[in-house]
């Protein structure tokens, strides 16, 4: 069932050379199977071929970079119960979520594949009489893409997708602890007839793999999703020889509930969105700030529903909420308990490691916690949520737009009139109004100050992969 890891190279599925690391089932915390990891010899052979394979995928039609895309997009909807399977035994998340993901991923190629068919240039007015002045766009060459474990699935398909249908090629490195779900998309892609070269997997150490890719000049384009740090490191490497990026870094989306809400109708949505994938989505609501006339009543059903959920393997039958994806998350989550227990949160559920096998952690609700404490302030990506309560629409805006995130934001509410001014008020690329779905394939997904720049999805997540050019003619 799990398959074996390869890379992708020149339309060649190639293995590693001895040097590897394995995957781990979060589940049971075994071993799956050993990631390969790439060495300068493999990493030239991928620059080489993308290189090479974009000379000509360049020069193709959108019609025929569409045809090829629908082929994937629908190999992939016929191979959703396998990827599925493979997603939720190398992430974790239950197999329900892991079948929405892979169908969301296929969504996502046809989308991009119909969409570079409308990648209009312009012609503008000339000043000069006879002359013509023309807006064209071009792909933008090569890109390095690197994507994170929390969505094996959507994270690397959105930069694959992307660039395949503007006319670049790619050399993707997915999480090196959920390799085989990017693999069995690129397999999709190369049975629908997508020409070597333009689309390269490669795994190995992160660090080494992109400061190599870095270096090459002939890589135009970086796009990451992953941590804030990690983010900033890319910017920097990024500088030396310009390359364009996109980063999707990390978020701390507050969500912020008045008081003219439905208790029970809230509780439900906000505790069935914010264990999704155990917490491990960078839009997670993350902050919830609870308008004080409702602020008890809605923080006892939240706990309610939340120590309800069920936890256990991703392929059980009934599983609510499934393992973190590494032990590394629940090393952090213990230690935002703590520092929230030490700093006068009191813990209404949860707070500790689940069961004796694999990375399971409670649903954990903490009330009345400080804004400094870490939990308020730092990403937790994980199942633990603080809550705390506000009086002031203008006080709750200054906390909620205090920390250096932007990325997703929501608020619930039955009045139009502070919706609208809430909206307009909050320092977020993504906002949503009584609802936590923010992320479609034809919509802009991405954040602003250190949750990143660009965007993934909608006309903005093509243009991200291509290049404007000037022609004037006389
Ligand atoms: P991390 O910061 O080391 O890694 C984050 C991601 O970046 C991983 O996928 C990793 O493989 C990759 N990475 C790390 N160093 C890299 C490098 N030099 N070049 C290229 N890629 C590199 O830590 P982690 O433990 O994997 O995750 C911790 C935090 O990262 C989480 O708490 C969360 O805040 C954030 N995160 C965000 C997202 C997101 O969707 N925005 C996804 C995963 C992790």
């Amino acid at each position: 069932m799990y398959p074996t890891l390869q890379f992708l190279i020149d339309g060649e599925w190639r293995n590693g050379e001895g040097h590897g690391e394995p995957v781990l089932n979060p589940a049971t915390g075994a071993s799956l199977g050993d990631c390969p990891f790439a060495d300068e010899a493999v990493l030239d052979d991928a620059i080489a071929a993308a290189a090479t394979a974009f000379k000509s995928w360049r020069k193709t039609t959108a019609l025929e970079r569409a045809r090829i895309m629908r082929k994937a997009s629908d190999l992939l909807r016929e191979r959703a119960e396998h990827v599925a399977t493979v997603l939720t035994l190398e992430q974790g998340k239950p197999i329900g979520e892991a079948r929405l993901e892979v169908i969301y991923a296929a969504d996502v190629i046809e989308w991009y594949g119909e969409e570079c068919k409308r990648a209009y240039g312009r012609i503008v007015p000339a000043r000069v009489p006879g002359t013509r002045q023309m807006v064209m766009r071009e792909p933008v060459g090569v890109v390095a893409a690197f994507a994170p474990w929390n969505f094996p699935a959507l994270a690397p398909i959105r930069k694959m997708a992307g660039a395949v249908a503007a006319g670049c090629s790619i050399i993707i490195k997915p999480s090196e602890e959920t390799p085989a779900t990017c693999l069995e998309m690129a397999r999709c892609f190369q049975d629908a007839g997508l020409p070597a070269g333009v689309l390269n997997v490669v795994y190995g150490q992160p660090a080494f793999v992109s400061e190599y890719l870095m270096k090459a000049q002939v890589v135009r384009k970086i796009t990451f999703t992953g941590s804030v740090p990690v983010g900033k490191l890319l910017m920097r490497q990024a500088a030396d020889t310009l390359k364009r990026t996109t980063m999707e870094l990390g978020g701390h989306s507050p969500v912020i509930v008045f008081d003219d809400v439905d208790i029970e109708q809230t509780a439900q949505a906000l505790v069935a969105g914010k264990f999704r994938n155990a917490g491990q989505v960078c839009v997670s609501p993350t902050r919830f700030y609870i308008q004080q006339d409702v602020y008890e009543p809605l923080v006892a059903r939240f706990a309610e529903l939340a120590a309800a959920r069920r936890l256990g393997p991703g392929l059980e039958a009934g599983t609510e909420m499934g393992p973190l994806a590494n032990p590394r998350r629940v090393e952090a989550m213990e230690a935002f308990v703590r520092d929230a227990r030490e700093n006068g949160g009191k813990v209404m559920t949860g707070g500790a490691k689940h069961g004796n096998q694999g990375f399971f952690f409670q649903p954990t609700v903490i009330r009345d916690l400080p804004d400094t404490c870490k939990l308020m302030t730092q990403e937790p990506f994980g199942p633990v949520v603080p809550m705390v309560p506000f009086r002031t629409f203008d006080e709750v805006i200054e906390r909620a737009n205090s920390l250096n995130f932007g990325l997703a934001s929501y608020t619930f509410t039955n009045s139009l009139k502070t919706s609208q001014a809430v909206s307009e008020a909050i320092e977020a690329g993504m906002m949503g109004i009584n609802t936590l779905a923010v992320s479609t394939p034809e919509t802009p997904f991405g954040g602003v100050k250190e949750s990143g720049h660009g965007h993934e999805g909608g006309i903005e997540g093509l243009e991200a992969y291509q290049n404007l050019k000037f022609v004037a003619s006389a």
